[in-house]
């Protein structure tokens, strides 16, 4: 239940490199909360300082964010305001802050998004890959078998799949990725966005294995990776195409259709509508 005496939790997004990507609203808000859980209280000085901001802060870190969520929700409780932020982006995105936001809410606390940078949505802004799906996948297990496994699970997924790395595990993750995905498949490495450094380097994955390998700088700093989903091609070569025609020249459409995908290993339902396409302009037997 919501009492007016409860205080409000603000999710602030702050920058991911470049000072100036912070919003009106989040300047507004950081200066005027009775206090700023951050996870770094020295990572984000910086930025504080440089907007004038002297709000009293705290730290929550990974390790005690359930207990530390519990001191924050009395504070709720008690009728202050708080903002969390976290080093860059936004939080909760491969950040602390889940078991402070869903006790929040289920204490009847507001919990209000200013929304902002994050490195993920960026990267996706500036990829040329397919913006319409996408699966964020955060960090990859750091173990080669568990990341194998992962990779596995997704190997068939179409959307755009955007991953978080570390620079030193950046090429064993884009050699595993080659290996099991292919080396074949589109991918973007979006790295210091934001900053001096700042490349966005698109090429198939073996392309990006060689990139990495030849320049060191590229095992620095921070970086995205996005990799083009499955494309499995629905469309049938011309010589099953041919075979199809002769098929339905003498057998039912159904028939026709069961013996082509069989032969070919081609999802059903492309050579149903392309036996349906043929049929159109033929007599062949239907049922
Ligand atoms: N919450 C953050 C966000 O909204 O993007 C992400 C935090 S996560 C702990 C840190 C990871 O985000 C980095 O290892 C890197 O993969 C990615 N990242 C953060 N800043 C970046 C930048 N400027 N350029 C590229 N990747 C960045």
């Amino acid at each position: 239940m919501t009492s007016s005496n409860v205080g409000t939790l603000y999710i602030v997004a702050t920058p991911i490199g470049n000072l100036k990507d912070i919003t009106l609203r989040a300047l507004e808000v950081l200066k005027s909360v009775d206090c700023i859980v951050a996870e770094d209280t020295r990572h984000s000085q910086p930025l504080l300082r440089n907007y004038s901001i002297s709000t009293p802060m705290l730290t929550l870190h990974d390790h005690n964010e359930r207990e530390f969520s519990q001191k924050i929700l009395a504070r709720l409780l008690q009728g202050q305001s708080v903002a969390l932020i976290s080093d860059a982006g936004t939080p909760l995105i491969s950040d602390p802050g889940y078991f402070l936001v869903r006790e929040a809410r289920a204490s009847g606390i507001q919990v209000v998004p200013l929304p902002g940078a994050c490195a993920a949505i960026a990267a996706l802004s500036v990829c040329g890959l397919a913006t319409d799906r996408f699966s964020f996948e955060g960090f990859l297990p750091p173990k080669s078998m568990a990341r194998n496994q992962r990779l596995e699970c997704l190997k068939e997924d179409g959307r755009t799949l955007v991953f978080y790395e570390a620079p030193h595990r950046i090429l064993g993750s884009l050699e595993a990725m080659a290996s099991v995905l292919g080396g074949n498949r589109q991918a973007v490495m979006a790295r210091e966005i934001t900053k001096i450094f700042e490349t966005i380097k698109s090429d198939t994955l073996e392309g990006l294995i060689n990139f990495v390998k030849n320049d060191a700088n590229q095992q620095r700093g921070e970086i995205v990776l996005i990799v083009g989903g499955c494309q499995e091609s629905n469309e049938i070569k011309p010589e099953f195409e041919n075979l199809l025609r002769i098929l339905l020249e003498n057998l039912p459409l159904k028939k026709a259709v069961e013996i082509v995908t069989k032969i070919t290993g081609q999802k059903k339902n492309s050579v149903y509508q392309l036996a349906l396409s043929l049929s159109k302009n033929s007599s062949q037997p239907s049922d």
